[in-house]
């Protein structure tokens, strides 16, 4: 067996922005082997005053949106302006399909190959929580290592959203050209997490609907109570294919973190996410030490089953499993 790998080396190599370095310590975070996640707290802990400085911004938005299309154009943009851009993701599907298609690096071209620029897929395996996990401790290790934008892709399905929106600064939400209709099938709690909504692909014959879809998402949003008090999340249209709208993406992206900066919502969301942080690592890892007790491992098919069945209710049945417990 190879010798665990010393944080402090690790550290220094991060630090000095070395890739291959990085690249093994995401692996380490990522591992299940208790002896690889010890060292990988170490290593989060010591690099903790090297990280915050990046802008963190998640992205959403329906397979299809332009997701891949746009954070290419985007992150390539950046970097051409001196930024040094990280991609990661937070996909929840790939533990049960095995494959990881978010931040997947043949779906950005021209990022991948980007000295100024580290894209990672998805971490591959476990529960949203732990991959969602996974995913912000990788993101802080990203800024150790000096990058100063963070790109955190999430599908447009499901809870990972409200996950990635907990771990970034900013969430972009990535709309599709097409009026009325779509408009019933948006869940309005994505658009209550948005505090940017670019309508992509407004070029060539889709411009002039996904003006009219732009229109229909700030009349929606006008009805909506905003996530702060001093940002009303702007709807612009974009085009990531054709490079349209991302230079007005990001002086958005800049304004917000003025004034969230100015009114000290900016440090107030991360502070608050901090704490929610640690209440979700300590929930997942009790659920998993509850789910391993061996006194307990014995009867909670048959109680599961049961509360299936409509034989037991959920509460007696939570409370059984706390008396086996002993809490
Ligand atoms: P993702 O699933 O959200 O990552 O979407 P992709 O980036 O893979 O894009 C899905 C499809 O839409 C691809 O065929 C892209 O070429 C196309 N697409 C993405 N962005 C644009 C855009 O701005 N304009 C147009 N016309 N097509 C786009």
């Amino acid at each position: 067996m190879r010798a665990l790998p010393d944080p402090a080396r690790l550290a220094d190599g991060i630090r000095a922005g070395d890739r291959a370095v990085l690249a093994r310590a995401i692996t380490l975070i990522e591992s299940t082997r208790p002896d690889h996640q010890a060292v990988a707290r170490d290593l989060v802990q010591r690099l903790l005053p090297q990280t915050g400085r990046a802008i963190r911004i998640g992205i959403t938005g329906v397979p299809g949106a332009g997701k891949s299309t746009t954070i290419d154009t985007f992150g390539s943009n950046l970097t051409a302006a001196g930024h040094r851009v990280a991609v990661l993701a937070v996909d929840p599907s790939s533990s049960r399909t095995g494959g990881s298609i978010l931040g997947d690096k043949t779906r950005m071209a021209r990022l991948s190959v980007d000295a100024n620029a580290f894209v990672r897929p998805s971490p591959s395996s476990g529960t949203l929580g732990g991959v969602a996990a996974r995913t912000r401790e990788t993101m802080l290790l990203c800024e150790a290592a000096g990058f100063d934008v963070i790109l955190v892709e999430t599908v447009g399905v499901g809870q990972s959203e409200t996950a990635v929106a907990d771990m970034t600064d900013l969430f972009l939400v990535l709309m599709l050209p097409g009026a009325g209709d779509e408009l019933q099938g948006i869940k309005k709690g994505i658009l209550e997490l948005a505090d940017i909504i670019a309508v992509n692909k407004a070029d060539g014959d889709g411009l002039r609907r996904a003006r009219a879809a732009a229109a229909e998402y700030r009349a929606a949003l006008h009805i909506m109570a905003p996530r702060s008090a001093v940002w009303a999340p702007p709807v612009m249209t974009i085009s990531g294919l054709a490079n349209e709208g991302l230079d007005t993406l990001w002086e958005q992206i800049g304004a917000f973190r003025a004034k969230t900066g100015a009114s000290g919502d900016f440090e107030a969301r991360r502070r608050a996410q901090g704490v929610k942080w640690m209440w979700a690592m300590l929930q997942d890892r009790f659920t998993g030490r509850l789910k391993r007790d061996p006194k307990l491992k014995a009867r909670l098919p048959a109680i599961e089953a049961d509360v299936a069945a409509g034989r037991l209710s959920a509460l007696v049945a939570a409370d059984e499993i706390a008396t086996v417990l002993g809490l």
